[in-house]
């Protein structure tokens, strides 16, 4: 009998395994508990696809052989509930695709850096003219390039989410940057699960595959005894015998396979962070086998990716700084860390259980006044009231901006890190940062 296969979730994930499992044959069914966009709605239609909102038909998911489930539907949610109790197996869309491409997979998890990373892997390997995919987190779904315009290299950002459900799943290369607490609302708030659902990048890899890593994370260091692996390409900022890249003086040393150096000047991108997002590039790149003066060349060409630390303008002397993406507090630290001029912070949004203490040493450092922007900032005037900072309460990105127009003193930056989601007040993190930008651009 042909294997039914049900979709959840109609975004692009969703859409794009549903794209590929109809193309392979299966019988398919799409169901979103919320609206399906326009553009889903024809890419379905087009290619004769039943699909649903605004409701889950409980009789056709669980009639499924197996279930697609999008990352952003939580794993406690009724109907997944409903569909494990009936023994049926759940996936994600990458699970899913993996089984029917050949390509190489170059994959990128961690709490931050991940879409930084995963953009400069994909930049260096276009310049190097392979045949190279963008999937995962950003770009199209690897299941509809899979389905219809397959890749021999792929660079996929994985999130947590999307690494709770996969199974056979192989990465090649596994980068994993950083554990720091993050979505822990979704993970019962253990921290270990949430470190357990990072790890899972190593499952299936074999010992030609690599794994390229930070050294210095406590927690990866702690954790990798636990699973098996590829060969080890740790990088850290000081050599302490085997990295596969660090610093000396003021360049970056790549030692493994083909040694090479550059200069930290000629990075694109800048700060402690994007150094570490810079090494781990450079070394997935060189185990591909990637000629250096190539990777040399990406990693100073790379324009940089919207959100993350975007100059937007400098007004009356003030830099204005758009960290949109900076939903955690552990973002929100290498941002500030790499502030050069005193900073007015805007932070808040909606809190996904934050520890401001993380921050709090350089906020008082960085910072000559902080603005919070948020549908409720009761946390953090609780937390930063007693700093002694001037400190401003906002509602909406142009009361905002207002706010750090008056602040704000001519050789000083404002810079947008906010620590949060963005959802209280805005519909994603980009919609946040588009409206700090137009509304900076037309100061
Ligand atoms: P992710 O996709 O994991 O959310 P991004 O590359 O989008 O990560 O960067 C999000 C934010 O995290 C950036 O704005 C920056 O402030 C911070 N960041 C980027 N790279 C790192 C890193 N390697 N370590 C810590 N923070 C980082």
């Amino acid at each position: 009998m042909e294997k039914k296969i049900v979709v959840l979730g109609a975004g692009e994930s969703g859409c794009g395994a549903a794209v590929l499992a109809a193309k392979l044959g299966f019988d398919v069914f799409v169901s979103d508990f919320g609206a399906i966009s326009d553009k889903y709605k024809k890419m379905l239609d087009e290619r004769g696809i039943r699909w649903e909102e605004k409701q889950h038909s409980e009789d056709i998911i669980l009639s499924a052989g197996e279930v697609i489930k999008s990352p952003g539907i939580p794993a406690d949610a009724p109907m997944i509930l409903k569909i494990k109790d009936a023994g049926i197996p759940i996936i994600s869309e990458i699970e899913f695709a993996g089984r029917y491409t050949k390509a190489k997979m170059i994959c990128i998890t961690g709490s931050n850096g991940k879409t930084t990373t995963t953009s400069l892997i994909h930049h260096i390997f276009r310049e190097a003219g392979l045949n190279v995919g963008l999937a995962g987190n950003i770009g199209n779904s690897l299941a509809l390039q899979v389905a219809e315009d397959d890749k021999d290299y792929y660079i996929v950002e994985l999130s947590s989410f999307q690494l709770d459900n996969m199974y056979e799943f192989r990465a090649n290369v596994a980068v994993l940057m950083n554990i720091t607490p993050d979505h822990l609302d979704r993970y019962e708030h253990k921290m270990q699960n949430y470190v357990d659902a990072k790890f899972r990048i190593l499952q299936n890899q074999q010992q030609e595959d690599a794994f390229v890593f930070w050294n210095d994370d406590p927690i990866i260091q702690s954790e990798l005894p636990k699973y098996k692996h590829g060969k080890l390409y740790p990088f850290a900022e000081r050599n302490n015998g085997n990295m596969a890249a660090y610093t000396d003086e003021e360049k970056i040393i790549f030692t493994e396979p083909t040694p090479f150096n550059m200069e930290l000047e000629e990075l694109s991108l800048t700060g402690k962070h994007n150094l570490y997002n810079s090494m781990a590039a450079g070394i997935s790149a060189n185990v591909a086998g990637i000629r250096k003066e190539t990777i040399r060349e990406a990693l100073s060409s790379f324009a940089g990716v919207e959100h993350r630390l975007e100059k937007v303008a400098k007004i009356d002397g003030v830099e204005y700084i758009n960290d949109s993406k900076a939903t955690n507090v552990n973002s929100c630290w290498y941002a500030l860390q790499s502030m050069k001029t005193k900073t007015i912070l805007i932070l808040g949004g909606k809190d996904k259980g934050n520890d401001y203490s993380e921050i709090a040493d350089l906020v008082k450092e960085k910072c000559c006044g902080l603005i919070f922007l948020g549908a409720d900032n009761k946390k953090l005037h609780d937390f930063f009231g007693s700093y002694g900072l001037p400190i401003a309460d906002t509602h909406s990105m142009k009361e905002c901006i207002d706010a750090a127009r008056k602040m704000a003193k001519s050789g000083e930056t404002v810079l947008l890190s906010p620590c949060c989601a963005s959802f209280d007040l805005f519909k994603s993190y980009e919609d946040r940062g588009r409206q700090f930008k137009d509304i900076v651009n037309n100061l």
